[in-house]
């Protein structure tokens, strides 16, 4: 076992909430890395069959499975497919269910800005199915405010991120009562957001939410670290730790340099602190820096481990 970064002594094991299985070489770096990083669980989001039998016979026990939907695909071919592999989901062996709906998929499938929305009557039949398979489901939907600046102008097919989480809302007042992760800190990290997400903390209680990814996260939550921690110890119940690692790579340092942010941003009271790795939304304007949020040792416990293992109790 490598020494971990000498400003790292959390020593707790911890859950990360948010990976991908893509690849099976790819996987067992991700696996190596973190066990370097005291990660002794996860939630493997698994793009195919194969790499979930793969990780389920190379490592039982770590993973709990979610199946992943894309979040375009329902534009061409419609609902009723979803319903299908909904069904067929836990026969496959896998636990929860997680769609990728970011704003892109939307593009991606030439598709307009009120298709198909995730609180519509249409969809509501693939939640209800989620429902009565008693499934809990991660939810990306709405993507950085850089996004909606830089990538999403197309009026075809983007609005504004006020409607999009207006949509996001509009599952968790709809869904209320299935048990979501609503990934990317339900999209709201960015410090003018925080009031937002704690009225939703406050007046749904479905949910919980997960830190990746490490880039958007670090940069966001750096930005006014006392505001972030108040924010984070306020509604530490309410957190999974994740990363959103995707192991496609064999690139080691794109692993490490994930689980060595977010960690450096949770416990850790550095200053200025270069993100390990390049942030393409800043990296004309000066980069990303972590400004550690040095969380009580309590809250860490909570995030890193306690709120995930009582969401994810039944798989464990
Ligand atoms: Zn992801």
């Amino acid at each position: 076992m490598l020494k971990l970064d000498s400003r790292l002594d959390y020593t707790n094991p911890i859950f990360d909430a948010h990976t991908h299985g893509i690849d099976t070489d790819a996987l067992d770096i991700l696996v190596e890395v973190q066990k370097n990083f005291g990660i002794s669980k996860a939630v493997l989001i698994c793009h195919s069959l194969g790499i979930k039998q793969y990780a389920d016979e190379t490592y039982p026990g770590r993973f709990i499975y979610a199946k992943y939907f894309s979040g375009s695909f329902r534009f061409a071919h419609g609902v009723e497919p979803l319903l299908k592999e909904v069904a067929t989901l836990k026969e496959e062996g896998y636990h929860i269910a997680k769609m990728q709906s970011a704003p892109a998929m939307r593009g991606r499938a030439s598709a307009g800005p009120d298709d198909l929305r995730m609180d519509e009557d249409e969809m509501a039949l693939f939640f209800g199915a989620m429902k009565d398979e008693d499934l809990s489901f991660i939810l990306h939907l709405s993507d950085p405010d850089t996004y909606y600046a830089s990538k999403y102008t197309d009026k075809t097919h983007f609005s504004s991120k006020e409607r999009d989480l207006q949509e996001l809302e509009g599952v968790l007042s709809r869904h209320s009562s299935m048990k979501l992760q609503i990934a990317h800190f339900a999209a709201q990290p960015e410090t003018h957001r925080l009031d937002n997400l704690a009225r939703w903390f406050d007046t749904y209680s479905n949910f919980n939410i997960d830190t990746s990814s490490a880039r958007w996260m670090s940069r966001e939550l750096s930005k006014d670290p006392q505001k972030a921690r108040e924010f984070i110890i306020k509604y530490s119940d309410r957190l999974h730790f994740g990363t959103d690692c995707v192991g496609y790579t064999l690139e080691r340092s794109y692993y490490k340099g994930r689980y060595l942010a977010l960690r450096l941003l949770f416990e850790t009271d550095v200053r200025n602190d270069p993100l390990p790795f390049t942030d393409a939304d800043t990296v004309n304007t000066g980069g990303t820096h972590i400004n550690g949020l040095n969380l009580p040792k309590s809250v860490l416990e909570k995030i890193y481990w306690k709120n995930a293992t009582r969401f994810f109790s039944e798989f464990l």
